[in-house]
Order: structure tokens, then C-alpha cells, then sequence
């Protein structure tokens, strides 16, 4: 089966991944594996999902030129209530990263939820609220739905995530056009400090487990019963073990 991605534009994309597939210079995002009714990966030509059935989970590459909005995903439970979907919880591995590119996750230490709220509500900036982390090549990072985020300028990754579509918009970086949520951000969002942050696990092969969610189950070079193989070299996609797998993440 050939997997092929669904390639998207967005006004915060870079380059590698048009380079990489042959495409325009803006594409954002490379659905590498989804089934969801916005957007599906395509397998043999068909759509993946009438092939495979509807996966609980999505693959996608990311590579932003410039920051992605800061945002908020609901979990489950409040994903059934205001929208009858499911939550998302992501995580990300860094593929590649510029000098001082990285990520935001949390609110800085000191800063409360309320100064936070009130800042969006007012329109203004939250850039100096909102805790940055400086990545690499190989970071492995787990973003528990309501953990309040965004992946910075000059960072690509892969993101394993959750099968829903629900993003909560809450600051654009001043960016015009784009609708922010921030009544539904910020009931959903939780500030307890539950995402993880595992430095450069690319530096060694030894076979691990990086996730368990109920959703999904992800490990890095080791594969349990059926599953996808994501070619951390080419980012192909297999639905069995290949031989062209050095080094992969398995997904099931
Ligand atoms: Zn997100």
C-alpha cells in the first residue's frame, strides 16, 4: 500500500516540506496519516479512510517558517460538550530546529491564569506569558490536551496527536484575518504543568516506548502487533515492518 500525504498550505509555513514532496514553497503541514472528514492521507490513490476504516489518530510533519498561534485543545470530556468530538492530546518529536527555535508551553512561573485570561481579553500580547523552550533534532515532547502551546519559528516536527480537528485560537501574534476562541480557550484550558519534555531521544536506537494514551500508543524503533511504521529517514509510511526503517516511529 503507498501511502500518499495530504499536503496543506498555511500562512506560517516554511520550505522544507515543499522541497521534500516536490510542491509549492508554503506547505505547513503533511498529513502523513489521517482519516478525518477535513483532511485524509490517501492510500493507493483512495482515500485512507475507505481503506483502512477511521484511525484514532493523526500523523502530520510540521514545519513553520513562523510561529503557529497560541493555543488550547479541549480534552475529551469537554471536546464531547462543546463540540460532540474527541479531545487532543499531541506530541511532537523535533525533526529539525534553527539556532534558538523552540517551543511554548505553559505560563511562565509567577504568571497566573487570571493575568493571562485578562490579557487575551483585552487583545494584547501574550508573548511574555507564555514559557518558551529552546529545542533540538530529537526533543520528544508530550502536550496534554489544555495545556496552552504553541511550536515557534524555524521548527519542524512530527506530531502524533489525537483524531480531532478542535484547535481554540487564543493569541495570533498581532497576525490579522485569522478568528481567535478565546471564550472556549480559556474554559478549556488547564494550567497544571503536565506536559514532558525529553531531550534528543534520536541520539541513541535503543527501542522505547514514548506514549500510552487511550488513543493511540507510540514508540520509537519497536513495533507491538498491527500498527504504522513512520521512516524517520524518507517519512514514509508502512503498514508493515521495512527493511528501509533504520530508525521509526510505530503508531498504533
Ligand atoms: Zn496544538
Amino acid at each position: 500500500m503507498k501511502i500518499d500525504p495530504l499536503l496543506v498550505e498555511k500562512p506560517w509555513g516554511g520550505s522544507w516540506l515543499g522541497k521534500h514532496y516536490g510542491s509549492s514553497s508554503k506547505i505547513g503541514e503533511a498529513w502523513l496519516l489521517s482519516t478525518l472528514p477535513e483532511g485524509q492521507a490517501r492510500a493507493d490513490g483512495r482515500a485512507l479512510s475507505e481503506v483502512v476504516g477511521s484511525l484514532p489518530f493523526v500523523v502530520k510533519i510540521i514545519d513553520a517558517a513562523d510561529p503557529l498561534s497560541v493555543q488550547v485543545h479541549p480534552n475529551d470530556e469537554w471536546a464531547a460538550r462543546l463540540e460532540n468530538s474527541r479531545g487532543k492530546t499531541e506530541c511532537w518529536l523535533i525533526l529539525d530546529a534553527k539556532p534558538g527555535a523552540g517551543v511554548y508551553m505553559g505560563l511562565r512561573d509567577g504568571v497566573s491564569g487570571e493575568q493571562f485570561a485578562a490579557t487575551l481579553i483585552e487583545g494584547r500580547s501574550v508573548e511574555d506569558l507564555v514559557q518558551f523552550y529552546p529545542v533540538q533534532r530529537g526533543d520528544f515532547i508530550t502536550v496534554p490536551a489544555g495545556t496552552i502551546h504553541a511550536i515557534g519559528g524555524g521548527v519542524t516536527l512530527l506530531e502524533v496527536q489525537q483524531a480531532s480537528g478542535i484547535t481554540y485560537r487564543l493569541w495570533d501574534w498581532g497576525r490579522p484575518g485569522r478568528e481567535l476562541h478565546i471564550d472556549k480557550g480559556l474554559q478549556v484550558a488547564s494550567y497544571a504543568r503536565k506536559f514532558s519534555f525529553e531531550p534528543r531521544i534520536l541520539d541513541s536506537t535503543a527501542p522505547r516506548e514514548l506514549l500510552k494514551h487511550s488513543d493511540f500508543h507510540c514508540y520509537y524503533n519497536e513495533s507491538h502487533g498491527e500498527g504504522w511504521f513512520i521512516d524517520l529517514e524518507t517519512y514514509e509510511v508502512y503498514r508493515a515492518a521495512s527493511s528501509h526503517s533504520s530508525r521509526f516511529l510505530f503508531v498504533r
